[in-house]
């Protein structure tokens, strides 16, 4: 069996991971419960393959492993604005830490990088050969230069040790287990209109993003990590059906029976005005691409959002 290190594990993409990987493999769970939830794992607590450490990855951890996915790191823009210095260290001392773990255990590798690498792009779809436009000293930047050096740091140790490692390239996703405030779009919009709140577009709602729904993301990164050794990435996941934040807007309002209007607020700094993977890489080395659609993905994660907050209340 298999030990497998998920750092940030607790959190949306991590738990959902810890999931599907803990029955054929013994899953240690590191998280610092700083944006994820006990309840994310609550599960899988007392599951024979399991256990939860709670350890923050800026300082040094030693395990035995042989598979490490490091998710640690909030990503959604509020929350790594919020703790900005502390974004840029999980992610900069962070994957330090990791690789140094990984080294000494001789573990393979996977680094949860982002679509963000890619800044406000200027060439649409994005593919994995462009570089980026990305502001260095601004709102965002702690969040997209601390994942641009992840990826150095990996590289580095790739050529300098011949470390095995995976760099996935994550585009928006969504699904179960994100926290209710987690501040994004989807999980925004939906919370909003099972309230009878406000739908909060930023700025005009022209901006595109395209969303992939949890499950696939997992399939994706999982066979990421089981690819042949020798194939280190980068490589795009996530789900290349783009749609306006307004279009995002009007269908979760069509699927909710809620009184809420849509208004319009002033669009944050450096919002990238629009984002689409060009996935013929994952399509073609990992035969992997996304199955669930938005139609049948947010049906699923209005049903997880409504009966968080039924529980809730
Ligand atoms: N957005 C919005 N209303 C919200 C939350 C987000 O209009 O309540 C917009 C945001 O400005 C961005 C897009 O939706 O253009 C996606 O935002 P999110 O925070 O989900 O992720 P991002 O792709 O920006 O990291």
């Amino acid at each position: 069996m298999k030990k497998i290190l998920i750092t940030g594990g607790a959190g949306f993409i991590g738990s959902n991971l810890c999931n599907k990987l803990v029955s054929d493999n013994f899953v240690y769970c590191l998280d610092n419960l700083y944006t994820s939830s006990i309840e994310n794992i609550s599960n899988l607590l007392n599951h024979p393959n399991f256990e939860f450490i709670q350890h923050d990855i800026t300082e040094k951890i030693d395990l035995e492993v042989d598979e490490i996915y490091n998710l640690a790191c909030p990503a959604s823009p509020i929350h790594y604005q919020n703790e900005s210095l502390n974004t840029l260290k999980s992610c900069v001392i962070g994957i330090y830490n990791i690789l140094e773990l990984a080294k000494k255990s001789n573990a393979k590798i996977l680094q949860a990088s982002t679509s963000e690498i890619y800044g406000d792009p200027l060439i649409h779809p994005q593919n994995e050969s462009y570089w980026g436009n990305v502001n260095p000293l601004g709102d965002r930047s702690c969040y997209d230069e601390g994942k641009r050096c992840a990826e150095t740091f990996m590289y580095e140790y790739y050529k300098n040790f011949n470390l095995k490692i995976r760099i996935a390239r994550i585009f928006n996703t969504y699904g179960r287990n994100m926290q209710q405030n987690d501040g994004r779009v989807i999980s925004n919009f939906i919370v909003q209109a099972l309230k009878n709140e406000d739908i909060t577009i930023y700025g005009t709602g022209n901006q595109t993003r395209s969303f992939c729904y949890i499950d696939d993301l997992t399939d994706g990164l999982i066979k990421l990590m089981n690819n042949p050794d020798d194939f280190i990435g980068p490589i795009n996941l996530g789900n290349d059906s783009e749609y306006s934040i307004l279009d995002i807007a009007k269908i979760i309002l069509d699927k909710i029976n809620t009184k809420s209007k849509i208004v319009f607020k002033e669009l944050p700094n450096d919002d990238p005005k629009m984002r689409k993977p060009d996935i013929t890489k994952a399509k073609l080395i990992l035969n992997w691409e996304p199955k669930i659609d938005l139609n049948n993905g947010l049906d699923k994660t209005i049903e997880y959002f409504n009966s968080l907050l039924t529980m809730k209340v």
